[in-house]
């Protein structure tokens, strides 16, 4: 067998990988000032790539980090909510008493729909 490393694996690249689901993705920036997306300034330090399909200077959240666990979580609704800071959903459900009666109603309903 030969070894087929098809992975850069000189490259530096960093890896976002979402500790709810798993989602993995190289990502270009953590922070809240992209340097590619020129007087954006984002409301959490997030995990960002430029955007692919924006011809102008844009970017993609791909997550951040939870506010409670600092485990890092994309932004998929099934995996975090921001709140004025992101939380992963394993601790919003831990925590349920101090998020306001609109989240925990999301939450439960997300339940439901996942099941
Ligand atoms: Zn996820
Ligand atoms: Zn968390």
């Amino acid at each position: 067998m030969a070894a087929e490393f098809n992975e850069e694996s000189s490259s530096n690249k960093s890896t976002f990988i979402c500790s709810n689901c798993g989602f993995e993705c190289h990502y270009e920036y953590f922070g809240k000032t992209p340097p590619f997306s020129k007087s954006i300034v984002l409301l959490e330090d997030a995990y960002v790539i430029r955007d692919p399909f924006s011809s102008s200077a844009g970017h993609l959240t791909l997550g951040g980090q939870c506010f409670l666990c600092s485990g890092d979580v994309c932004v998929s609704q099934r995996c975090s909510i921001f709140y004025t800071k992101r939380f992963c959903i394993a601790c919003v459900e831990g925590n349920m008493e101090d998020f306001p009666k609109e989240i925990q109603k999301e939450i439960q309903q997300k339940d439901i729909a996942s099941n």
